[in-house]
């Protein structure tokens, strides 16, 4: 249930309200922007009477959320959330690119990228240190060292970084490198991760599981922010169909399904949705036309040698022409790239 307030609400008025849901057993979560107060009240709403609360002063609507994910849902928050990491930001007019190897592989590799990735424009260095293989026997990712080079590299070119923590365990190591967290497809139903990255003040990517429905993934999504966090960014990336020709199917109507349900920003990676590197650019663009708020794209100095997603992995020239062609179609629809 949400309760709006009036704008020009008083603070007085507000608390009253949070108070009464309180005694109600229901746990307030507030959300203020463009000077208005919204109070979502998550828990067992059937002791409320909703007329009660709708005449209590300062309280402009008092609606029920029919959909199972609350805090995430667009009733509890109209505008879209802007979310914040380092010197990066995803959701605003702007559409971010986050962009790098599968995996980070060495300096050279990773410095050269970051520079590329700068220069191109783009707000953010993916990479992964540690990796979700599909088989215990392939490259498993270098770990800390993998961390240390991903910050050096962002830093030396004004980028954020993202990257992947597969568990719990490595929780406070990757947080204090990274300025937002990954939880990957395989983890996206991780609960007991979600809820500490939950408890968290880091931004988190998390990208839909790899046969999730949206449902399912808002959901998951909604574990974060119930733990308190909000700064969180969806990312689709394919899901699993009938399909093989290529590695997932890209769910590209997932970007406005979402952007009408919840209020959080959504990307899109077509590297992973395709698997197929000449299959990225066309899946790319098409995500900027469907008003996706960013793109994440794999890209490598030398795919054929890379230790992981080689076959899906952008040559730099290819990257920086997409980028190009991304940014005159956001310009069409009066957004930044
Ligand atoms: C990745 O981004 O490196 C990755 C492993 O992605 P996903 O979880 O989508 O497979
Ligand atoms: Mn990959």
């Amino acid at each position: 249930m949400v309760v709006v307030m009036a704008p020009g609400a008083s603070e007085v008025q507000i608390q009253e309200v949070v108070q009464r849901m309180q005694l109600m057993g229901l746990t307030i979560h507030r959300s203020t922007g463009n000077g208005r107060t919204v109070l979502g009240c998550v828990g067992d709403p059937s002791a409320v009477d909703h007329a009660d609360i709708r005449r209590l002063p300062g309280v402009q609507d008092c609606v029920q959320i029919t959909a199972p994910f609350k805090l995430v849902s667009r009733q509890f928050q109209p505008e879209t959330t802007v979310v914040h990491a380092g010197p990066a930001t995803v959701g605003a007019n702007r559409i971010a690119v986050m962009a790098g190897p599968c995996s980070v592989e060495g300096e050279e590799q990773t410095f050269l990228l970051a520079e590329m990735v700068a220069r191109s424009g783009g707000g953010f260095l993916r990479g992964g240190a540690f990796k979700p293989r599909t088989s215990p026997y392939t490259f498993q990712g270098l770990g800390e060292e993998g961390l240390r080079i991903l910050r050096r590299a962002a830093d030396q070119n004004g980028l954020a970084v993202v990257t992947e923590l597969l568990d719990v365990s490595h929780l406070s190591l990757v947080a204090q490198y990274a300025d937002m967290l990954q939880i990957g497809a395989r983890n996206m139903q991780n609960f007991s991760l979600l809820r500490e990255v939950g408890k968290l003040d880091k931004p988190v990517l998390l990208k839909r599981g790899l046969s999730a429905t949206i449902e399912e993934w808002l959901l998951a999504a909604e574990y974060i922010l119930s733990s308190g966090n909000r700064q969180v960014v969806l990312c689709e990336r394919g899901i699993r169909t009938f399909e093989t020709y290529t590695r997932n199917t890209l769910d590209l109507s997932c970007v406005p399904v979402v952007q009408e349900l919840s209020h959080l920003p959504i990307v899109v990676d077509p590297s992973h949705a395709t698997g197929l590197r000449e299959k990225v650019g066309p899946m790319a663009r098409a995500a900027v036309a469907a008003g996706a708020d960013g793109l994440m794209i794999e890209v490598h100095p030398q795919p054929e040698q890379a230790l992981s997603d080689g076959a899906q992995s952008l040559y730099p020239a290819q990257f920086e022409r997409l980028v190009r062609e991304c940014r005159a179609i956001a310009e069409q629809l009066g957004r930044t790239l």
